[in-house]
């Protein structure tokens, strides 16, 4: 059994009486160090999401320089990339007289109705072209079928049909996930939550997200993200 001298002993104390004690050890340790079992998603960095994009989320590209310095630290990574038919059911104008950031009811439950965006094949659809992950080992495409959306990597819409994403995680050893992208409230939220479902370890890293903030959407995602166990930080508590 270790020993503590005299004077080492009445320096604890003191730090605990000061009340730092349970603080210290934290601070040395904020650096999170990604390992072998931890992914790195980067999700929907589109030409449709930044500036000049059909659904431009703000400041949308300024997630591009901060996800790039990340990817250094993961020897996993994966890509989203929405991925719509043409005449899809989260755009607005399949439905007459229905305007974008309009809602309606769908089988699966309400659905946000957007601007027709990030259509199959084209270049809306594209990887922003200064996203540099040459490490990153699957594009998971997600919302191709043309009734349903899929904001998340792991299911769409209904919360049922699997896009494959957990199976493949799991088939890799992979236990901890972490989540940047666009957009913070959409689909970083929910691919981070159902991360959480499928059992993963999560954290999503703020500042390689931004969000769209439709009525208090991004206050009230961070809000359950948060309640499902989902952790929240900061590319500096990885990069140092
Ligand atoms: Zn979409």
């Amino acid at each position: 059994m270790k020993t503590l001298t005299p004077h080492r002993r009445a320096f604890l104390q003191a730090l605990s009486a000061a009340g730092l004690a349970a603080a210290w050890p934290a601070a040395r340790a904020a650096k999170i160090q990604p390992d072998d079992q931890s992914v790195l998603i980067a999700v929907d960095v589109q030409n449709c999401f930044v500036t000049g994009g059909t659904l431009p989320v703000k400041d949308g590209e300024a997630v591009v320089p901060v996800i790039n310095k990340l990817a250094d630290h993961f020897e996993n990574i994966v890509i989203t990339q929405d991925w719509h038919t043409p005449g899809h059911a989260s755009f607005a104008s399949s439905y007459p007289g229905k305007k974008p950031f309009e809602t309606t009811k769908l089988n699966y439950g309400t659905q946000v109705l957007w601007p027709d965006h990030c259509v199959q094949g084209t270049d809306d659809a594209a990887l922003q072209k200064d996203l540099k992950l040459p490490k990153a080992q699957l594009i998971i495409r997600k919302g191709f079928h043309k009734g349903m959306d899929s904001y998340s990597a792991f299911d769409e819409a209904d919360h049922k049909t699997a896009t494959g994403l957990a199976g493949y995680l799991k088939a890799r050893g992979i236990k901890t996930v972490y989540v940047t992208g666009l957009a913070t409230d959409f689909c970083v939220a929910w691919t981070a939550m159902d991360a959480r479902k499928n059992g993963f370890e999560v954290y999503v890293i703020e500042d390689a997200t931004r969000g769209i903030d439709l009525n208090g959407s991004l206050a009230a995602a961070w809000k359950q993200m948060t309640a499902k166990g989902v952790k929240r930080i900061q590319s500096g508590d990885i990069l140092g």
